[in-house]
């Protein structure tokens, strides 16, 4: 069924967002045997994979991890090609699923979620798609990604600059061709850093506008090795219950050791063998790279060595080492010959922490030192990560607030799942929970599982109406505070922790406890009798 713009349709539940999390959770509610429907803002279903079609997008956790682990007959019918999936890959295999399990007519595409409210006399949610579509629900759920609110910087004149402009997150989809161009590239995180090379290809001049250098490890990519995808084929069940039972989710090496505990030989070798191995395993090679100063400089300070044998002018190296932050605690980039890129005499780095861009005008950037002519500019700058999205839905809960309102010192949520004051209102990797911490695949599966069984446990006991106690979402709150204060996650600015949005509460995003740890807790919560919850049938269901 299509959400047409004429009149208001009702359903069982409405999904916002047709990515992994929004096409498994409208399977598991057809399951369910309830009515439901996806307003999905792109024109196509993939959410963050449909978006980030830019040169050189590909997913950094291994092929055979990254999809979903809850049809035995999918995982054994689909194979990948790399060890890492490209983003194209990543795309067909969501569209091979949106075919296989019939999703696709119960998703409206082109229908942004753009308002919504809570109808305290219906007990429903009303909700509006910037395209004009109205629909009633009882239940709500957003699928709408962590990192999908792409930002632009506030540059003085960049409205004016007359030349092409791209954002990594917004990519278009016709192919985009630099060849013979000066290309400019502000950004320096994970899209930058597997960008540039791409670009550099292509582009007569290529400019990387750099704010801060960021660790990034090699990730050796190349064809699947056939041997490792047919054992995980073969130990698809097994493999899939030990990576649930990690702090990733992800079958990493996790390291035993702290780096302190070992000698210099050790750990020089250790470290050796990881980087060979390439991938963000390597921010785990010691059991304490996150929590002590001294062990994360030690693994912080190999890249930087390893930085300064692969770029060949020391002035560039210089500007690329990483001292602000320690590995990993901003987000490890994996890349393909990011480093070795500088090397080539048509790529320039432009430190933007000596020479800030000033502005732009109608050709060039312009920092105190001179001009950059640029015909395209490219902004891999990142996003308003985990609570930009919900936040941009402009959905008015029961006290008549949104969630930008309730949110000025920091996102509130009882377990990630939902917040108190949006009855029925679910949120997949919600803030609080550990979503991009994790393979976030591992994640969703667990929320739509929860979700899943906590409507049919509603059902069961007649219940139509749920809502997060304060006190539980309070406790929650404060608990997802500490567990991070523990880390040197904390110390960085980074998008975990909201640093990147001018005005932005700095509070930690994710909850930092460990899938596992929070899958069980999640768990015991259920067993008792969903502590944290209230559930009701108010008098203006009970005749429906
Ligand atoms: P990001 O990590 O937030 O990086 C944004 C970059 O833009 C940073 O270098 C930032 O500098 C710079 N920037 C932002 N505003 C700026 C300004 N006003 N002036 C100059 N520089 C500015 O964003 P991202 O690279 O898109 O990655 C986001 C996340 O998406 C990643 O951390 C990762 O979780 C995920 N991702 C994963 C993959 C993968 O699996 N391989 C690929 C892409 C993205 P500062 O550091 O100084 O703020």
């Amino acid at each position: 069924m299509n959400a047409s713009t004429s009149q208001r349709l009702h359903f069982d539940a409405v999904v916002i967002g047709a990515g992994f999390a929004g096409l498994y959770m409208l399977h598991r509610l057809r399951l369910l045997g309830r009515r439901a429907h996806v307003f999905e803002a792109g024109d196509g279903v993939g959410g963050t994979w449909y978006w980030n079609c830019y040169p050189g997008a590909r997913c950094d956790v291994d092929s055979m991890q990254y999809s979903y682990s809850w049809s035995p007959e999918l995982q054994q019918e689909w194979k990948w090609t790399e060890r890492y999936p490209a983003q194209a890959e990543i795309l067909r295999y969501i569209n091979h699923v949106a075919d296989r399990f019939d999703l696709r007519r119960d998703i409206s595409l082109n229908a942004k979620v753009s308002a919504g409210q809570w109808l305290a006399d219906e007990q429903r949610w009303l909700v509006r798609t910037e395209q004009g579509q109205e629909a009633t629900c009882d239940i709500l759920i957003t699928a709408t990604g962590c990192l999908s609110e792409s930002r632009l910087p506030n540059i003085e004149g960049l409205d004016g600059y007359k030349g092409r402009t791209y954002h990594t997150g917004r990519w278009p989809k016709e192919p985009v061709d630099f060849t013979g161009l000066r290309v400019g590239i502000m950004g320096t995180g994970s899209s930058g850093i597997q960008a540039i090379p791409q670009l550099a290809k292509q582009a007569k001049e290529l400019y990387v506008f750099q704010r801060t250098p960021n660790f990034s490890v090699p990730a050796w990519n190349g064809p699947i090795d056939p041997a490792h995808q047919q054992d995980w084929l073969s130990n698809y069940p097994q493999y899939r219950e030990q990576a649930r039972n990690t702090r990733s989710g992800i079958m990493y090496e996790y390291g035993t050791q702290s780096a302190l505990e070992m000698s210099d030989e050790a750990r020089a070798e250790e470290m050796e063998r990881r980087w060979r191995k390439g991938g963000t395993n390597f921010a785990h090679s010691f059991n304490d790279t996150f929590i002590n100063r001294q062990s994360n400089e030690l693994l912080s300070d190999f890249v930087r060595g390893k930085i300064k044998q692969m770029v060949q002018d020391p002035a560039v190296a210089e500007k690329l080492l990483p001292h602000d932050h320690g590995i990993g605690t901003k987000r490890i980039c994996v890349d393909t010959g990011y480093y070795q890129t500088y090397n080539l005499p048509h790529v320039k780095l432009v430190d933007l922490r000596s020479t800030p861009i000033e502005r732009f005008d109608d050709s060039a950037a312009i920092t105190r030192e001179g001009r950059y002519e640029l015909d395209a500019m490219v902004f891999a700058t990142g996003y308003d990560a985990v609570t930009g999205a919900l936040e941009r839905l402009n959905l008015v809960g029961e006290q008549g607030k949104t969630f930008k309102q309730l949110w000025q010192s920091g996102p509130t949520s009882y377990l990630g799942l939902m917040t108190a004051g949006f009855p029925n209102l679910f949120t997949i990797t919600g803030p609080g929970s550990p979503s991009i911490l994790t393979n976030v695949i591992v994640s969703i599966e667990q929320h739509v599982e929860w979700i899943a069984n906590c409507l049919d446990y509603m059902d069961q006991h007649g219940h139509t109406r749920i809502d997060p106690q304060q006190a539980a979402q309070d406790q929650w709150v404060k608990h997802v505070q500490e567990v991070a204060n523990g880390t040197l996650f904390v110390s960085a600015n980074s998008w975990y922790m909201g640093a990147n949005i001018p005005g932005k509460p700095r509070v930690f995003l994710p909850y930092i406890g460990g899938f596992s740890t929070y899958a069980s807790h999640c768990q015991e919560v259920v067993k008792k009798g969903y502590e944290g919850f209230d559930f009701s049938r108010p008098q203006a269901v009970a005749g429906r």
